[in-house]
């Protein structure tokens, strides 16, 4: 702050305070020779008012010294005891208002630091994050997020189609399994039962509650050993192909057509009389004994070619191996009577 800084003084008193100044000033004036230019008037005015104590001291020793109150007296006077008041004074609101601004400071300051308490948490967020950000970027991160929550998409449903084709091939699994059991039954020449299915197959014939009895037939080529010798082994294998062939056409449905052994063969009958499994076995006996069987493609007839039959009757508490045993006495019988026949077990 510098003292050329005009700055006017107030004079707010009443009117008759001021008339009152005025009949003081004016005479004083006069008295002492001031010339009555408003800057004087304000020097004098301010004496007789008294409110200005330095300025009634100065002018009280310039008349005492009958100093001449020339303009550069005046001016100085004016500039030192009313300007300057009046800058005080105005310093004196500044510094007001310097403590109003600085009251507002320290204001804006608690609400600055209560706002940084309550954000406390969210500033550590803020620098957690915002470190984060500067050494791999927030985009970086958000992207990663954003990669990583497509990738657990992707993974969940690559999961669920792994899934999905795992249960298809658990179930193509199972339906080849079942198949394989299926397979691991059927005699390969043949394509009949093998000794292992025809066994179990037995065993649930002769422990099956049934309606009625059903049969066992044993069916042996007569003299087999002369057509693999005559013909060879594998001449004897399409013999043995088509005698199984006679068996799948003759036996009904519900019946079960096995190699038991070697070119004899079975027909499991279940809920089969002794007269439809003679016929049966009638009709694949006639067969063999009627056909023409030749081999190589030539036209070279390989002679007739005869089976013998053995038919045993389901009785009641019959085993697998008894069942069998009779079936087995009668073939062996139709065998000592001359081949090419049938023979059912003897009525018990
Ligand atoms: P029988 O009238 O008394 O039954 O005389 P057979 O010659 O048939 O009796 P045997 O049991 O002595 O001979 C059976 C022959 O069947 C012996 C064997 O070489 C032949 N054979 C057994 N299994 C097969 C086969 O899978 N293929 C061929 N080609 N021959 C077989
Ligand atoms: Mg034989
Ligand atoms: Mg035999």
């Amino acid at each position: 702050m510098t003292n050329n800084i005009s700055f006017l003084p107030s004079y707010d008193a009443p009117l008759e305070q001021h008339k009152e100044y005025l009949r003081q000033c004016v005479p004083l004036m006069v008295k002492h020779s001031v010339p009555p230019d408003p800057i004087n008037y304000a020097i004098w005015y301010e004496y007789v008012a008294g409110r200005n104590v330095p300025l009634r001291l100065e002018l009280d020793a310039l008349v005492r010294s009958k100093t001449p109150f020339d303009a550069d007296t005046s001016l100085r006077l004016y500039k030192t005891y009313i300007c300057h008041a009046s800058v005080d004074s105005f310093e004196k609101i500044n510094g007001q208002l310097q403590r109003l601004v600085n009251q507002a400071a320290q204001a804006v300051s608690l609400t600055s630091e209560q706002a940084a308490v309550t954000g406390d948490h969210l500033a550590e967020q803020s620098q957690t994050l915002a470190a984060a950000a500067q050494q791999v970027g927030l985009q970086t991160i958000l992207s990663e997020i954003i990669q990583e929550t497509k990738q657990l998409a992707q993974t969940s449903q690559a999961l669920k189609t792994r899934l999905d084709q795992t249960h298809q091939e658990m179930a193509q699994l199972r339906n080849e399994l079942a198949q394989v059991r299926e397979i691991a039954k059927i005699d390969a020449l043949t394509g009949l039962l093998n000794r292992r299915a025809f066994d179990q197959a037995l065993k649930t014939f002769v422990t099956k509650p049934a309606v009625q009895p059903g049969c066992l037939v044993l069916l042996d080529l007569d003299h087999f050993k002369r057509i693999n010798d005559t013909h060879g082994h594998l001449v004897g294998d399409k013999v043995l192909r088509f005698f199984s062939s006679l068996l799948q056409k003759y036996a009904a449905g519900h019946h079960r057509v096995a190699r038991y052994g070697g070119e004899e063969l079975a027909i499991i009958m279940p809920e089969t009389p002794l007269a439809e499994a003679l016929t049966i076995a009638e009709q694949i006996r006639s067969v063999m004994e009627t056909s023409r069987l030749k081999h190589n493609g030539s036209l070279d007839a390989l002679g007739k070619v005869t089976v013998s039959s053995g038919i045993a009757v389901r009785q009641p508490g019959d085993t697998p191996e008894s069942l069998i045993d009779r079936a087995d006495a009668a073939l062996y019988r139709a065998k000592a009577a001359g081949r090419n026949r049938i023979v059912a077990q003897e009525a018990p």
